[in-house]
């Protein structure tokens, strides 16, 4: 009986460790595949540049643990997942292109709006000091909390609520991530902005191709420049006023 379980416990450790194995390769080559795509991909200037940090960010953070087990075969492909409740895990490229135009630093305190899975969290929590997370579908914003604690993202902070309002308790940001397409720049981002700071945000029509902005506040905080860099397609950012 004992050799049994013994053996049992055996194949198991083999079978965990080819896994761990497995998704370390896949994640290499969704880090060549991002690489690939930043030289060919038309964002102005230096702009579409994707930081060395950002990389070694994705290569480090297990995007399988993020997805729905149905999807956990495609974790590394280039393309969203879905993610339940009608929502999406991003595109890796996209993820790596957003964290890098944010210019995350060491001591940055950056806010993401529309936490989802949790996995663009903690790409950025890799890279910054802390980071906000709000998200406004409850159980999302659970299940995410729940990960990002099991997974060890100790400086990850979740909680359900509107986006569109930002998270004024901890303002102000060095950065502001927003991962769901607004019909424009909600206001109260902007002034939760650090002067200095940046926010890279889909705006567009819902379901339709949007503009990726880049919104940068200038250091005196009396006035902002946005430009947009590049088409994407997110899901819309619901829920209040708009
Ligand atoms: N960043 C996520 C990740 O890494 O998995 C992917 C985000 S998904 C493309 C967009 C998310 O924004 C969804 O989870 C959606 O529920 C959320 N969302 C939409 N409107 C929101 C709002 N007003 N406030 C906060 N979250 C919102």
């Amino acid at each position: 009986m004992g050799r049994v379980l013994l053996t049992a416990l055996s194949l198991l450790f083999i079978t965990t460790a080819a896994a761990e194995e497995h998704f370390t390769a896949a994640r290499e080559d969704m880090v060549r595949t991002i690489q690939a795509l930043a030289k060919t991909v038309p964002v102005p200037s230096s702009s579409g540049k994707i930081d060395r940090s950002v990389l070694d960010a994705m290569r480090d953070v297990p995007r399988h643990e993020f997805v729905p087990a149905d999807v956990r075969n495609a974790a590394y492909k280039d393309r969203p997942l879905p993610i339940g409740h009608g929502q999406t895990i991003s595109q890796p490229y996209i993820v790596a292109l957003m964290t890098s135009l944010a210019k995350p630093a060491k001591n940055h305190v950056v806010l993401e709006v529309g936490t989802g899975s949790g996995y663009q969290a903690a790409v950025l929590s890799r890279l910054v000091a802390q980071v906000y997370s709000i998200e406004l579908v409850e159980p999302l914003a659970r299940n995410a909390a729940g990960r990002l604690r099991a997974l060890g993202y100790d400086n990850v902070t979740v909680r359900q609520g509107d986006g569109y309002k930002g998270w004024a308790e901890h303002t102000p940001y060095d950065a502001i991530v927003v991962t769901a397409a607004a019909s424009h720049i909600p206001p109260a981002l902007i002034e939760q902005l650090k002067p200095g700071g940046r926010m890279v945000i889909p705006v567009g029509e819902r379901f339709s191709i949007q503009d990726l902005m880049l919104v940068d506040k200038d250091p005196n905080g009396r006035a902002h420049t946005s430009r947009a860099l590049l088409p994407v397609q997110f899901v819309p950012l619901l829920g209040g006023e708009r």
